[in-house]
């Protein structure tokens, strides 16, 4: 057990999005100090914690383990320890495991402390120039078809900032799609953010998909915004 961490508490902790520079001091501090970390994938935070020189064990938590790992977190929080919670990239919960873990925690009685940093999501709105005073988080599109125009249709139903994170290989069809249902709306495309080739795409929906229809490749992560009203977004 540690004397730096509250006893018996979950500390979820934002990990880097790209540039391993992001991992906040207090975050690095909790890492080592932490009885156990569960990460949701250990190779990738084998990486980062070679790189700070973390020795902390570390143990999976992913999807598909989650719940069973709610015992065991159950029991080493009864026994004072800290335990703290990254997932493969930014924070935790967002578009990623650890929801069904902080739950548990929280309905156990432990602790479920912040420690804040990267978020693609938030990375992406903070320079993208869009109102972010309403802005509805959609993670990731479903994959059908249908069922992917028909969450479009109803977000865009909404005022506020879409935001949402695509893979390279769904990309076009997200942009093709709102080509036709708000032709005249604005986009923004952060891609591989705080990474070495990073990119910001600024345009209507079918200034982006002609960009990037036009290039050998379509690569990297990306976070993509939609204003659907491109006259409302002149400041006042
Ligand atoms: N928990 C993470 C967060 O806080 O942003 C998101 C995890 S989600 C599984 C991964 C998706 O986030 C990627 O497919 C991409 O859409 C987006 N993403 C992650 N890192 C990014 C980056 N550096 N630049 C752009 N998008 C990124």
């Amino acid at each position: 057990m540690n004397q730096t961490l509250q006893a018996g508490a979950l500390y979820v902790v934002a990990t880097p999005i790209g540039n391993l520079g992001d991992l906040s001091s207090r975050a690095i501090e909790i890492l080592k100090s932490a009885d156990l970390i569960l990460a949701e994938d250990t190779r990738s935070f084998s990486r980062l914690a070679s790189h700070y020189l973390i020795e902390t064990k570390v143990k999976s938590c992913f999807e598909h383990n989650e719940t069973r790992r709610i015992d065991e977190l159950n029991q080493r929080l009864s026994d004072g320890e800290s335990i703290a919670l990254v997932s493969e990239a930014g924070t935790p919960c967002i578009s990623d495991p650890g929801y069904r873990i902080t739950l548990a925690c929280r309905e156990a009685g432990f602790e479920v402390l912040s420690v804040p940093g990267p978020c693609a999501a938030i990375a992406a709105l903070s320079i993208a120039g869009f109102p972010s005073d309403r802005f509805l988080f959609l993670g990731f599109l479903p994959q059908k078809s249908g069922k992917r125009r028909s969450s479009l249709e109803e977000a865009l139903a909404i005022r506020a900032t879409l935001v949402m994170y695509e893979s390279p290989y769904r990309i076009l069809k997200v942009l093709t799609l709102l080509e036709e249902l708000i032709p005249k709306g604005r986009i923004f495309i952060g891609r591989e953010m705080t990474k070495m080739h990073e990119e910001s795409l600024i345009g209507s929906p079918g200034e982006i998909r002609e960009e990037l229809e036009n290039r050998p490749k379509i690569k990297g992560e990306f976070v993509l915004l939609i204003h659907p009203d491109r006259e409302a977004l002149a400041p006042e």
